[in-house]
């Protein structure tokens, strides 16, 4: 730090004016989100230190000008849009920090529906983009459950999916191109080009970056036409997991395209949804499927085939309908509602995502749900789902209920489930540490074996791209204790 506490909020009142320059003691306390170190905050505990100031962006130059205060003067910034992310992506590990927001940033700049692109800010909530391009017949595709809470800039950051992705893809599939802000203060474009064979894809270092090598500031994002009468659903028990695993390869490598591919176990899906019977052992499978109503009903016809040929039992339409109602209700309950349960129960509950290939990812899950309740003491609840697929693979939420007797043990045990985890998936050759979150601060000590001997080129991108190390410290590459 090359400046005083003082100094910084100075500087910055001066560059912005005093408005923009947050430090009254809720807004400090309140700069992670609501999602990182969530269970001992319910309880009054805060153990990381504050930042020094919120501060509130409401331009691209803004963004520029604070960046080169910081970079001038050492200061770290940690970006923050929507503030919905875990993973500990928002957590301030050293004082010395400025969570700089841009949920001021919200701006719908340009929809385009000839061209199918829709230009915003990166403060624009995602759920209001969304309902914008309704009104035109189209969407983004993009879904994640956390689509009330998340904004542009961190959906970005974060390589974020939606649970439609199997028919519209992640994130990365969607952006066109950006602006963003180097840590030096300059301002970059990359255009909306539909394909380019000029090298590297140079959004790919803005994709992903969990605000450790740039701010975006607008990104633009592909349209796709909205289809919801034609819409194509079914739902099935299978008699185990395995099973559902071996159906949804199948229906994948074919080549079908469904929008929703689900897979639940029994632990899973009664504690969230639990409006199907299932019989222990048994699992949940479900699917959606978007497009002309020609491509839905031949594609749902051969799901349906398929999911018969490994003796599923067909149940209708209801249960996917009630999953469509409330895929996103747990939104509601983010905040104090959480905290209140939490206090209530003395139970905490998260997820983990991961990855693998159709070969692993069956003997991940079993090795998983084995491992993690012989290791972890407390564990109320453990189960799983599936509900990104590719051609490839799949991916496994693994859930997790815990009970916490006193919350200063609360990170410890945390931390102990996603790595008892990690590790199972890691000895795997195609296991993926992280699926859509983030490894954030909590996982990032996994960075070296995730790239294995690519990750070289992860540690000298951040220092390439954020020389004085100023850009969210701790993230991509490890920097804090665990
Ligand atoms: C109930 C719930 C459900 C969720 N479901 C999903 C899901 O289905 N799929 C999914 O992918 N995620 C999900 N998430 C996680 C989270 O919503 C996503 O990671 C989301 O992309 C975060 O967006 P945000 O705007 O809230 O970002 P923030 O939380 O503000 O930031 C997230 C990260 O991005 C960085 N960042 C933010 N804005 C910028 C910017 N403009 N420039 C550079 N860096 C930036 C931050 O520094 C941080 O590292 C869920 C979260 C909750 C609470």
């Amino acid at each position: 730090m090359l400046i005083t506490k003082n100094e910084v909020l100075k500087g910055l009142r001066d560059i912005l004016g005093p408005d923009k320059v947050v430090n009254d003691e809720e807004a400090l306390r309140e700069a992670e989100g609501p999602l990182n170190r969530r269970y001992e905050k319910a309880f009054g505990l805060y153990t990381n230190p504050e930042p020094i100031a919120v501060v509130l962006a409401k331009s691209t130059a803004d963004i520029s000008a604070v960046l080169k205060f910081c970079n001038d003067n050492m200061v770290n910034v940690i970006p923050r849009t929507g503030a919905s992310s875990g993973e500990g992506l928002l957590e301030v590990r050293d004082p010395n920090t400025i969570v700089l927001d841009a949920a001021g940033m919200n701006n719908i700049i340009k929809i385009d529906a000839f061209n199918m692109m829709a230009t915003a800010e990166c403060g624009v909530p995602l759920r209001i983009l969304e309902d914008e391009v309704r009104k035109l017949g189209l969407t983004t595709g993009h879904s994640p459950q956390s689509q009330p809470l998340a904004f542009m800039g961190g959906l970005l950051a974060t390589r974020s999916i939606g649970q439609f992705s199997t028919y519209y893809g992640g994130i990365e599939d969607m952006v066109c191109g950006l602006e963003a802000v180097l840590p030096n203060g300059e301002v970059i474009r990359i255009r909306n080009v539909p394909r380019r064979a000029s090298g590297p894809d140079l959004r790919h270092l803005f994709i992903g970056s969990e605000g450790g090598l740039a701010y975006i500031t607008e990104v633009t994002v592909k349209l796709f036409p909205y289809y919801p009468d034609d819409m194509w659903l079914g739902g099935y028990v299978m008699d185990s997991m395995a099973t559902g695993f071996k159906a949804v390869r199948e229906i994948m490598v074919k080549g079908y395209k469904p929008s929703v591919v689900r897979l639940y176990d029994k632990q899973d899906f009664d504690v969230n949804f639990g409006n199907v019977e299932l019989k222990e052992g048994e699992a949940y499978m479900f699917f959606t499927v978007e497009g002309p109503a020609g491509v839905t009903k031949a594609t749902g016809d051969a799901i349906h085939e398929i999911a018969m040929n490994y003796g599923g039992r067909y149940i209708g339409t209801k249960g996917v309908e009630y999953w469509l109602e409330h895929r996103n209700d747990v939104c509601k309950t983010v905040g104090e509602g959480r905290a209140q349960k939490y206090r209530d129960t003395g139970v905490y509950n998260a997820t983990t995502e991961i990855s693998a290939d159709w070969e692993d990812i069956a003997k991940i899950y079993e090795d998983v749900t084995k491992a993690v309740p012989a290791k972890i003491d407390g564990l109320v609840h453990f189960g799983g789902h599936i509900s990104h697929s590719y051609i490839n693979g799949t991916n496994i939420y693994f859930i997790y209920h815990v009970k916490v007797d006193d919350p200063k043990d609360y990170y410890k045990i945390h931390c102990s489930i996603v790595d008892a985890i990690c590790d199972e998936v890691l000895k795997y050759p195609t296991g993926g540490a992280v699926h859509h979150h983030g490894m954030g601060k909590q996982r990032v000590h996994y960075a070296p074996i995730e790239h294995g001997t690519s990750f070289i080129l992860m540690r000298d991108l951040k220092h390439m791209m954020d020389p004085n190390g100023i850009m969210n410290p701790g993230v991509l590459v490890p920097k804090y204790d665990h």
